[in-house]
């Protein structure tokens, strides 16, 4: 064993880290549809077809939204039918509603996303509607997604602030969990949704959300507008989370969070635990000509430390 890797090995036992982390790409679907340019379906298979070989074991696919409220994710249908699906991925689409739901088991899609916000302030100005009246929503999605034995996964966005009422309540967040939970969600992914958490916030959020669900049912899902990204991810680690969402090249935004920047890159997420020892199943070079490929697509300069970083010296 080399000197480095007993450090390594050190550190992780030191810190109580995990020795592998499942990561959620997210760029396809939370990405794309922040994106100012809408993607071909073509592309987007391509796209999607590049990250399956990357070895992520998750990934957020499309969404089953009206092309005219959502036009990024227009053709989500097709887009699914034509990828080259690996057996052992997740292809995840978010559903926000009866319609989205008829039309995921129309696909035969194995997995689906839910989503509710952390604020009615939030979740009036996104979907127009209560939290309390979207979760009511989720319910009825999830009892016939369940019954089709469709896998559900859950977001709670703005769980480390809101963009309209500032400090949000994490009791309110811990409840909300649970009851996703209860619906039959395998994992609740809490989001940063505008990017202004940092890691003492993280750990006070994680303490209050898993004393109501099983940590190994939490994931994270952090934006870098502060810059607080990776350093969340490493403070979620330490509490023991070992899922991770991240978005290739930091793909991202939110529409209704002014201000909001995109997700953390998923090469600055796993350049940092290669370099922790902690495996991702991800290759890295696949990863960074993934993220070259997109940023070429959407005419978009890279934003990533590492593809900047890497990009760099092999020009010289
Ligand atoms: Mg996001």
């Amino acid at each position: 064993m080399s000197l480095t890797l007993v450090n390594h090995t050190r550190f992780i036992q030191s810190r109580k880290l995990p020795k592998q982390v499942k990561l959620v790409e997210v760029g396809p679907r939370d990405g794309l549809q922040n994106q100012p340019i809408a993607v071909s379906v073509k592309d987007k298979v391509a796209f999607i077809d590049c990250l399956s070989n990357c070895g992520f074991k998750a990934i957020e696919t499309g969404s089953l939204v009206s092309p005219q409220r959502m036009p990024q994710m227009a053709g989500s249908d097709s887009v699914y039918q034509q990828i080259d699906q690996h057996e052992d991925t997740e292809y995840i689409m978010l559903v926000a509603n009866q319609k989205g739901l008829e039309s995921a088991m129309a696909c035969q899609l194995k997995n689906i996303a839910v989503f509710c916000a952390a604020t009615d302030a939030f979740s009036l100005n996104n979907i127009h509607c209560s939290v309390n009246e979207s979760m009511d929503i989720i319910q009825s999605i999830c009892q016939q997604a369940k019954a089709n034995n469709i896998a559900i996964r859950g977001y709670i966005s703005c769980v480390l602030g809101c963009p309209y009422q500032g400090e949000v309540d994490l009791n309110r967040i811990s409840q909300l969990a649970a009851k996703l939970y209860e619906y039959g969600c395998y994992e609740i992914s809490l989001g940063d949704t505008i990017g202004v958490g940092t890691p003492g916030m993280v750990i006070e959020l994680l303490t209050a959300v898993s004393q109501t669900i099983p940590i190994d049912n939490i994931a994270v899902h952090f934006h870098d507008t502060y810059g607080q990204a990776l350093a969340n991810v490493l403070a979620a680690l330490q509490f023991g989370i070992q899922t991770v969402d991240c978005s290739v090249s930091g793909l991202g935004g939110c529409p209704y969070a002014p201000g909001a920047s995109g997700n953390v890159a998923s090469e600055d997420v796993v350049y940092m635990l290669n370099g922790l020892g902690i495996k991702t199943g991800i290759d890295l070079d696949k990863l960074l000509s993934t993220s070259w490929f997109i940023d070429d697509i959407l005419d978009r300069q890279p934003s990533a430390k590492v593809s900047l970083a890497i990009a760099s010296k092999q020009k010289m």
